[in-house]
């Protein structure tokens, strides 16, 4: 059985449990902070704990209700191709739900089943808001209690950290991330600013409810040839540009840069670099990234010229021994580990290094993993097109 706990229902469970000194507490119950838990528990390491500031998934619990997974999942794993949306071997979204592209809730349904199933740890109703290194401890404060242990895995995400401040008046925007549903927004025509994924999935929920709605963008995704993710859109997106619906109510408009966002008389105006001004009385969404998690411990790492964490080839702090990085901040060079099938391959680097330093034999752990393409230690074989996203 799971150990899944709410502190509201009973603060001494921290107390009451068989460890009180953890070999690894996870910060996140996201598909990086159970991806990760599983690997730890494969490569032998059972003494840790997930400790999730909502529930398991709650990031994905979040999404608009009608936002789907890019990303296809597939039950490939049957000819040794794991699912792209899996987060562990031997699982496929695709076989357990029956869907390819699957929302978010039904997303964080299937990562509370991996939960069920490997009985993973999970303290959840628990927000960590410090962390601090004595002597060869981590401890982990709560609002009720100081978690200790002697490894960390920060895998707290970006969904629940959106960019906010981006350009003048950008607060009067409302930021995709906070909008439960699109078929509620109240409004006949909208202006999006950002149209890379979350700026095309909202154009086109919206366009199939017959809103009409511009796309603003700096460049031009929609036009890119790349193969490069981080420039092109995803499959998904572009035969979702081509509905009819789409094509009838959206204009995308190429290289229009935002400068500022105002509310006049409760018409907001939209100001672009060139002097264009567009109108609306719908408030304007915002699809413009995350911010991140990563911001909030950044005083436990040396940070990169873009801002990201610098971490070791093991993905730990590199002033910070023991503080290890999981999920979509994970930066290596130029490469980016932002789709799960692409930070999936670095659980096992983390749990493997955890692993050995508490003395376990971790040879078969690896090369079952590496096996399924979940071990990248080397990323000098890699381009942009496997990993930069
Ligand atoms: C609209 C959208 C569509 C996407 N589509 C795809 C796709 O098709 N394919 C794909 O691979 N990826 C996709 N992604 C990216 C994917 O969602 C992220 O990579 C994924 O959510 C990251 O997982 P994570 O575990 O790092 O973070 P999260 O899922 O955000 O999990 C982090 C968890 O940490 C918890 N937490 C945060 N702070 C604290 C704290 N201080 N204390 C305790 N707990 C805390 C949160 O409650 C949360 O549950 C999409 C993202 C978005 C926004």
């Amino acid at each position: 059985m799971a150990i899944t706990h709410d502190l509201d229902q009973d603060d001494s469970i921290v107390s009451g449990m068989e460890f009180e000194e953890f070999d690894v507490i996870v910060v996140g119950a996201g598909a990086a902070g159970i991806g990760v838990g599983v690997s730890l528990l494969h490569a032998g390491v059972e003494n840790f704990l997930i400790v999730e500031r909502e529930s398991v998934g709650a990031s994905f619990s979040a999404w608009p209700d009608e936002t789907r997974f890019i990303t296809p999942s597939f039950p490939s794993n049957s000819i040794g191709m794991l699912d792209l949306n899996s987060i562990a071997i031997g699982i496929s979204p695709a076989f357990s739900m029956k869907v390819e592209h699957p929302t978010g809730k039904e997303y964080a349904t299937h990562l509370q089943d991996i939960v069920d199933f490997f009985e993973l740890p999970i303290l959840e109703k628990t927000n960590i808001s410090s962390i601090e290194k004595i002597q060869d401890l981590f401890h982990l404060e709560t609002t009720d209690t100081t978690l200790q242990a002697r490894n960390v895995i920060w895998a707290a995400g970006e969904y629940q950290y959106p960019l906010l401040e981006a350009f003048e008046g950008s607060h009067l925007c409302r930021h995709t991330a906070t909008i439960p549903s699109y078929k509620d927004l109240e409004g006949d025509s909208f202006l999006i600013i950002g149209g890379y994924e979350s700026g095309i999935d909202a154009a086109y929920h919206l366009s199939s409810n017959g809103k009409n709605v511009k796309v603003f963008d700096l460049n031009s995704p929609w036009d890119e040839e790349s193969s490069d993710p981080s420039i092109t859109l995803s499959t998904y997106s572009f035969e979702r540009i081509r509905n009819p619906k789409f094509e009838k109510n959206v204009d995308l408009c190429s290289q229009t840069a935002i400068c500022s966002v105002e509310l006049i008389d409760g018409i907001y105006k939209v100001n672009t670099e060139d002097g264009q001004v567009f109108e609306s009385t719908s408030q304007p969404l915002f699809a413009g990234g995350f911010e991140g998690s990563h911001r909030f411990i950044s005083h436990l790492f040396e940070e990169r010229e873009d801002g990201f964490p610098l971490i070791t080839e093991n993905d730990e702090s590199t002033i910070m021994p023991g503080l290890f990085l999981c999920g979509p901040s994970v930066r290596h060079d130029g490469h980016i580990f932002c789709f799960i099938f692409k930070y999936r391959q670095r659980f096992a680097i983390v749990a493997q290094a955890i692993a050995s330093t508490l003395g376990y034999d971790t040879d078969e752990f690896v090369e079952a993993y590496r096996g399924w393409g979940m071990y990248l230690d080397d990323l000098s074989c890699c381009g942009q097109e496997c990993l930069t996203c």
